[in-house]
Formats: C-alpha cells, structure tokens, sequence
C-alpha cells in the first residue's frame, strides 16, 4: 500500500517551542492515502487533525516544526524542502481548500483571474489556453453560466458558490492530493450535502487523493472511504468508514458516533463524552482518553495502548474486546 500511496506520513512528531517549553501537538501518526481515495481526518478541536493537514502542505503557524517522522507525496519525500520548492509543490501537487472560501479567494481579482494566473504558475498554457480550462473547471464543479461568472469577482458568489470556486481553484493544477480543512463547515445544511457530493465526485473522476479535515462525523459518513479518528495528537482509530460507523472499537470514537443523531436513529438514544480534551502541557499518563473513559481500568492510566487490529480496523485501546487486551 505504501509504495502506492499518495500520501504517506510516517511517525509524524509537530511540536511548538513556547518560552515553558516544547509543547508536542503531533505525537507520532502514521497513515497513507491512495489514489481517488478520501480519508477523513475526525475529532475534536485540538485533537491535531488541522495540523497534520498544515504539517502536510506546509503551512505550520507559531514557530510549529516537524521534529520526527517523515511526509511523502507520490513517493517524494516533502517534509525538508526548501521553502520554495514546497511553495511551488503547494498548488501544482497539493490543493488545498480551507473553511473559509475567502481566505483562499483575492476580492479584488475575478474569480477567471485567479484560476488563469493559478494554472499559468503551474503549467505551461497560454492564456486563451488557461481561459479555456478554467470555463469547463467552473462548470465541473457546478457553477452555472460559467462563461459569465468567469468575470465576476468573489463576492458576487453565495458562499456555497464560492467554496465550489475554491474547489476549482485547488483543481486547477490537477493536483494529486487535495488538502480539505473543514470545507463545508461555513456552510448550510442544504449546501453542505451539495459540497460533500461535489468532492466526492471529482475524487472519483480525476483520481485525486484526499484528506478530508472535519469535527463532524456526519460528513465523514457521508463523504470518505476511511476515517483516522484523532485524539490528543494521535489516531486512536483507523479504518473504513462503513465499518468504523457500524461498529466503532474505540471509546471516544462511539462517542463522536453517538452524538450524531443521523447515525444513531436506529439504535441508542444521543450520548455525550464528558469532560474536554487534555492541554498539550498536561497531558495525562497512559492512555490520554482516560480521564473521560468509563472503561479505564488501571493499566489505561499507566500504559498508553498502541494502534491494535480490530477487525477491519485498528484501535488504540486495551479494552477492545470488553477484556483487557495485551501487546506481543
Ligand atoms: Fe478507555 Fe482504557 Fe481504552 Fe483508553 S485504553 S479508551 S481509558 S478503555
């Protein structure tokens, strides 16, 4: 699988000199991303799956820095380029689409602009050439009457229309793997379900690899092939998503199930996970889920469970089978 993959970080450690210290906010991840494949990234705000996006495309804020591990995309190793060699990766091989369409979009140039000057860094296309592309871009992606709407400028779109001119923008260089940081998440309900179907597709069609960043378990059902569900800067579970949503192993990724009533119609009423995730400088012994699991025995707050298979997955807990598990 490694050989094929897209993406392929291993042993992923960011951490952040503070004046009290290093505070380590990745803590070792491990996972791939193939071809037309999108891998959702889940958990709660501070879990670390933002910044493992950011430790991807290079964008880590605050003095953040890769201290362990490594990132290939297409087989490259990318985590030590130089800066403008990662700046001339980011849009050619890696598109990247944030929450916020604005902060990707320049209000003062047309939307045709953007696309045109985007390709034209990255390809060798005339401008007519570009023009051209970037019409049937827009319309893959859904604008109507883009031959139109080439010439307007970013806030002459709704925020659904504008976030499928982002989508068009990250395309535009047919990159290989797509970054995607909460991409709906500023959106309606209604416009969401549009969004996810829209990502989904072009996966499929252009073959592009994706990692798909959200807290929100609802779109990771409705949109990946596999899921990492992040905790306190690790997985703690990884795997097809249907299988994953059916059964989940771990207890914090039940939770996150539990609490979205889409998922849950079926079966037990909403539940909660209790408590909040623990700050980077107090980072609890063994098992980091502890403090808010009600199955921690006494081995959870003295040894921290590695990844285990679990059926079609892996998990991280020593309680998988209602038993304590033990590592050979
Ligand atoms: Fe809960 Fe223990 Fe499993 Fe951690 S290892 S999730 S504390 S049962």
């Amino acid at each position: 699988m490694a050989a094929e993959a897209v993406l392929d970080i291993r042993n992923l450690v960011v951490e952040f000199p503070t004046r009290r210290g290093v505070l380590t906010a990745i803590r070792g991840i491990d996972l791939t991303i193939g071809r037309g494949e999108i891998l959702g990234v889940v958990g709660e705000s501070g879990a670390g799956k933002s910044l493992t996006g950011a430790a991807v495309i290079g964008l880590l804020e605050s003095g953040g820095r890769i201290a362990e591990g490594e990132i290939h995309v297409c087989g490259r190793r990318i985590d030590q380029l130089p800066l403008r060699e990662m700046q001339k990766l980011r849009g050619r091989t890696i598109g990247a689409i944030f929450q916020d369409p604005l902060t990707s979009l320049n209000p003062l140039l047309t939307v045709g602009d953007q696309l045109i000057e985007t390709m034209r860094v990255h390809m060798p296309l005339s401008r007519a050439g570009a023009m051209a592309r970037a019409v049937r871009l827009l319309q893959e992606v859904g604008i109507p009457s883009p031959e139109l709407r080439i010439a307007q400028y970013p806030h002459q779109f709704s925020g659904g229309m504008r976030q499928r001119v982002v989508i068009a923008l990250a395309l535009c260089a047919e990159p290989e793997l797509v970054i995607a940081d909460e991409p709906t998440t500023a959106l309606d309900v209604s416009i969401q379900a549009q969004i996810t179907a829209l990502l989904k597709r072009v996966c499929r069609d252009r073959g592009t690899a994706m990692m798909l960043i959200t807290h929100d378990m609802g779109v990771i059902a409705e949109t990946a092939d596999r899921v990492a569900v992040m905790y306190a800067g690790r997985i703690v579970e990884i795997g097809p998503v249907a299988s994953i949503i059916r059964a989940p192993r771990h207890p914090y990724t039940k939770g996150l199930i539990g609490s979205i009533p889409s998922l849950t119609q079926r079966s037990e009423r909403l539940v909660q996970i209790d408590g909040s995730m623990p700050r980077l400088n107090a980072m609890p012994e063994g098992c980091a889920f502890h403090p808010r699991c009600r199955f921690a025995m006494a081995q959870c707050r003295r040894e921290r469970p590695p990844l285990m298979p679990a059926g079609t997955s892996e998990a991280a807990c020593w309680h998988l089978n209602g038993e304590v598990s033990h590592v050979a």
